[in-house]
């Protein structure tokens, strides 16, 4: 074999395994088909260190995210990459939106996110004394994250450990052989180059089902559905009233978490993201100004001192979600396929939120897959 083990993917997760996997591995490969690391999903989020609340209980969603978030402020501490543990609140405006807390409430403690507690209007004020709540859920340890930062420290600890990363290369075949995979790539400059490798895992994104079936593993269980997810920010000096992540009460029909305010390290606030069904799995960033109405509505309820004209059209993202509207909720595939007839291929698809947070406890978990 020409090397050892290969990462098709230099987003968060791609890198976190690729530092994780060359602590104990010689001849790790990253190929990236952009130009640079963290270009799609890894820098068009909410930046969000998530507390691990709303998953199954025993998901990989809820092991991996509460996990995950522990080593990654640990990660954070060690490295010097910014972050600002500014807690985030769950509003409720009605008794039975209350009732719906003491479910979350109970849910997050299975899943060991210990740090939520029920707060009453007077607490509610003191924290955030512009925002309308009668009662919220409180997790001081939620958090906001440099992702930028993360993913140059992700690099240069993989690149430190001897692994080789090779941007502007995309994967277009890949090839069972005896005891590996033979990979075909395509340069950016229109050359291009053939090796093979023992170990390959699939952390592609939004591509990730692509290169599964690419290999031959024809899955119908891997089917990507793109979900957009729109953000407005909010001007007009409006951000200087919102210092934590706020978030409404989710309602069960929604594919998201309920339109909220998202804060980032340089003080803009962000309401979204909304969740979008893309039809026809198309990679458009585009935004939809009309949707500012929706978002308006929604984070009125509990943003009493916004106007229409305050939102401002802001970033895109799109989610690589594994269910389609009306699917029942469906956890991250991380899965050795061994099972069908590929083994040593590691696909990780649907890796949607909380795949940042959770991102050094899937490198993790991926480490103790292959060893
Ligand atoms: C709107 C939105 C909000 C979110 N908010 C949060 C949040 O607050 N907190 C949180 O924890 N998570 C959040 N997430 C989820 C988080 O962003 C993702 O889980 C994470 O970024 C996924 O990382 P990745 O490395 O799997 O994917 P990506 O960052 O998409 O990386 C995949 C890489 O694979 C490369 N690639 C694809 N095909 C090929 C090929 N053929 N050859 C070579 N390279 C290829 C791509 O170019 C890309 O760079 C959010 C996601 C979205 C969309």
């Amino acid at each position: 074999m020409d090397t050892n083990i290969t990462i098709i993917g230099a987003g968060v997760i791609g890198l976190a395994i690729a530092a994780e996997l060359s602590k104990n591995n010689e001849g790790v490969f990253v190929l990236e088909k952009n130009l640079k690391p963290g270009q799609e999903t890894s820098s068009r989020n909410s930046e969000v260190i998530h507390s691990g609340i709303y998953y199954p209980k025993g998901s990989l969603k809820a092991r991996l995210c509460v996990e995950g978030k522990r080593i990654l402020y640990d990660y954070c501490n060690l490295n010097h990459i910014d972050y600002n543990k500014c807690g985030k609140l769950i509003v409720s405006n009605s008794d039975d939106e209350g009732l719906i807390l003491q479910d979350i409430l109970d849910r997050a403690k299975m899943n060991g996110a210990e740090d939520g507690m029920i707060i009453e209007k007077d607490a509610i004020i003191e924290l955030e004394p512009h925002i309308r709540a009668e009662r919220a859920l409180y997790f001081p340890s939620t958090g906001i994250i440099d992702t930028h930062g993360l993913i140059k420290q992700l690099e240069a600890d993989a690149a430190n450990r001897g692994v080789e990363m090779v941007y502007g290369s995309e994967v277009t075949n890949i090839q069972k052989i005896e005891n590996g995979y033979q990979i075909t790539v395509s340069e950016q400059d229109g050359a291009g180059f053939s090796f093979s490798t023992e170990y390959l895992i699939n952390c592609a994104g939004l591509y990730a089902e692509n290169i599964s079936k690419m290999a031959g593993i024809k899955n119908p269980a891997y089917s990507i559905y793109y979900w957009k997810g729109e953000y407005f920010s909010l001007a007009n000096g409006k951000h200087k009233l919102v210092s934590r992540l706020v978030y409404p009460v989710p309602n069960k029909n929604t594919e998201g978490l309920g339109i909220h305010t998202t804060i980032d390290l340089t003080g803009r606030v962000k309401l979204g993201p909304n969740a979008v069904f893309m039809e026809n799995n198309e990679l458009d960033y585009s935004l939809d100004k009309s949707h500012s109405k929706e978002f308006y509505q929604s984070a009125k309820k509990y943003l009493p001192f916004l106007d229409e004209d305050d939102l401002v059209p802001d970033q895109v993202g799109i989610r690589p979600k594994l269910q389609k509207p009306g699917d029942d909720i469906r956890d991250f595939v991380i899965n050795e396929e061994s099972d069908s007839g590929f083994p040593g291929f590691v696909n990780l698809i649907g890796m949607e939120s909380p795949g940042l947070t959770a991102c050094l406890s899937i490198a993790k978990y991926v480490g103790e897959i292959i060893s």
